[in-house]
């Protein structure tokens, strides 16, 4: 029998319930048992995938090619749920399917409504997780109580206990104590009123787990547990972690949250095996060296918007104790100012992918300063794109090279249209995504990262490397060490003649995990740490 998780967010958003959520499935999961994650969101897009990173973060693809929200990146990286389309719905998924449903006339000429119609089709999508093979479900609801949007959601979830048992659910609700200066006082009211209106509802949480910036004291706990009827061993305090996300963990487990969980859902689980993760905490906490890389994009401002980017420098940084300095430089001041004033001193450059031509000149010229003066450069998606259009312009002397995204009447279009994009026109879910295979070039920079002949990786991209052009880049010093199986799209090319110079066309990002680095990223920050070392050296 599946045992359920819920949890829900209230007071304020932003309070990383899904980095709960991935804690509490790798805590359940190093005690043996098998876990499904699944991410609930309200709002109306049917998918992410439209949504522009400063409304909505990164766009986090799967293997299956669902394009997904961010947070199924920290379940990914915590655990080892297996994630596809299931594993994220939206209020326009759900609705999609029953209007799909009343056109086909299966509702035998009912009143279509969001009680029941809705909520059932809510509930087809949660209990789709169990299964044989699944000990536990844990299913993360977006947004914050008090959402209209998120009602229906909520009311699906209130119904569940009584499909599957009360005894096989439990009710995780995360709330925001927060501290006043002024009063010099922790508050906890926001919290009761956020549990009351749960509790309205009709769902009573089980364990509350409280974020705070400092710890809130037994009196303010024992306060909590009385409002909100939860007992007082269940009050899970989260004091803010400054250093690293992966610290989430231990602050849960010393409040016994795993223990809590496996006892009220009555679960018979091994003991707690986190050996490996503390010993990586060790290395997080004392680096014996640092780096510097530049990620050099448009959304540099939004933190979420190339957050697996971000994680998967932290994660290179990791497996070489290495603590990981990024300096976020926005690619149009890049083309103002020149990149000898913002990329000096930068140990690697690293540009990422994006859409639409704002920063394109920017990005291209930090990848030029990479080139000519020999830095680490890792290009991701846009990056090879532009890493392509540089080598064009600068080496083959293709002046006016330009990708057809951004220029449709070049004389050089390096980068075009993939063929089968040419008769898309819808902007949803259409593009070329997910999971690829790429064969790497025996002698190549690629098969020594990834010590493999065939690897597989996750794409979304409309836009490949133009074939007519392959033999010139390839005589004049650009090498392509990966392709598809069929050797007709470029995945990967590098320059075997510079030290670290490699553009991927997918995603490397969204296969990293803390304890296995991508090998890509680890390659990268090795060949910066090189560097690094080597100026210390000879004192620049
Ligand atoms: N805009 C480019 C394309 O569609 C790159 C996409 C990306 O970086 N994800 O091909």
């Amino acid at each position: 029998m599946t045992k359920h998780i819920f949890v829900t967010g209230g007071v304020v958003s932003s309070l990383g319930k899904g980095l709960t959520s991935a804690s509490v499935g790798m805590l359940l999961e190093q005690r043996g048992l098998r876990v499904r994650m699944q991410k609930l969101d309200p709002y109306i897009n049917v998918d992410p995938g439209t949504m522009s990173p400063y409304q909505h973060g990164e766009v986090y693809v799967l293997d299956d090619g669902s394009e997904t929200d961010l947070d199924l990146g920290h379940y990914e990286r915590f655990t080892n749920s297996p994630l596809g389309r299931e594993s994220n719905y939206t209020t326009g998924q759900i609705y999609l399917r029953v209007i799909e449903k009343e056109r086909r006339g299966e509702y035998l000429g009912k009143t279509v409504q969001v009680v029941p119609h809705i909520t059932n089709e809510i509930k087809n999508a949660i209990l789709s997780l169990s299964g044989p093979d699944v000990d536990v479900a844990i299913t993360e609801l977006g947004g914050t109580i008090g959402d209209i949007e998120g009602l229906p959601f909520l009311e699906a979830i209130r119904q569940i206990p009584l499909e599957v048992g009360k005894e096989n659910c439990l009710f995780i609700h995360l709330t925001l104590v927060p501290y006043l200066r002024a009063a010099r006082e922790m508050k906890t009211k926001p919290t009761q009123h956020s549990v009351g209106q749960l509790r309205e509802i009709g769902i009573q949480p089980d364990i509350l787990v409280v974020r705070c910036e400092r710890p809130m004291g037994q009196e303010n706990l024992e306060k909590i547990a009385m409002f909100c009827n939860v007992e007082k061993r269940a009050v899970i305090e989260e004091v803010d972690k400054t250093l690293s996300i992966y610290e989430v963990p231990q602050g849960l487990v010393e409040h016994g949250l795993d223990k809590l969980i496996v006892e009220k859902l009555g679960i018979n689980a091994g003991s707690l095996d986190m050996d490996e993760w503390w010993d990586m905490l060790r290395r997080i906490r004392n680096p014996e060296h640092e780096v510097t890389i530049a990620v050099v994009g448009k959304y540099i401002e939004h933190r979420d918007a190339y957050k697996s980017i971000y994680e998967s420098l932290d994660h290179a940084g990791f497996s070489h104790s290495s603590r990981v300095i990024v300096k976020r430089i926005e690619a149009e001041e890049l083309a103002d100012q020149g990149p000898e004033v913002l990329l000096s001193g930068v140990d690697g450059i690293l540009v990422p992918g994006g859409f639409g031509m704002r920063g394109i000149e920017g990005k291209i010229e930090a990848i030029r300063y990479a080139r000519q003066c020999e830095i680490p450069f890792f290009g991701i998606c846009l990056g090879m794109q532009c890493a392509v259009i540089e080598f064009a312009r600068n080496v083959l002397e293709f002046k006016d090279a330009n990708s057809s995204e951004f220029v449709d009447s070049t004389n050089h279009p390096v980068i075009c249209l993939l063929e089968d994009q040419k008769t898309v026109t819808e902007k949803g879910g259409t593009m070329r995504l997910g999971a690829q295979p790429c064969v790497l070039d025996e002698d190549s920079l690629a098969a020594w990262c990834y010590g493999e002949k065939e690897v597989s990786e996750r794409h979304r991209h409309r836009y490949e490397f133009n074939p007519e052009y392959k033999s010139q880049f390839e005589d004049a010093g650009m090498k392509i060490s990966g392709t598809s199986p069929s050797g007709t799209l470029a995945e990967i090319v590098e320059i075997p003649d510079h030290p670290w110079f490699l553009a991927a066309q997918f995603h490397p990002e969204f296969k990293s995990k803390p304890l296995t680095p991508h090998p890509l990223f680890r390659g990268f920050v090795e060949a910066a740490l090189k560097r690094h070392q080597s100026r210390v050296h000879v004192g620049l």
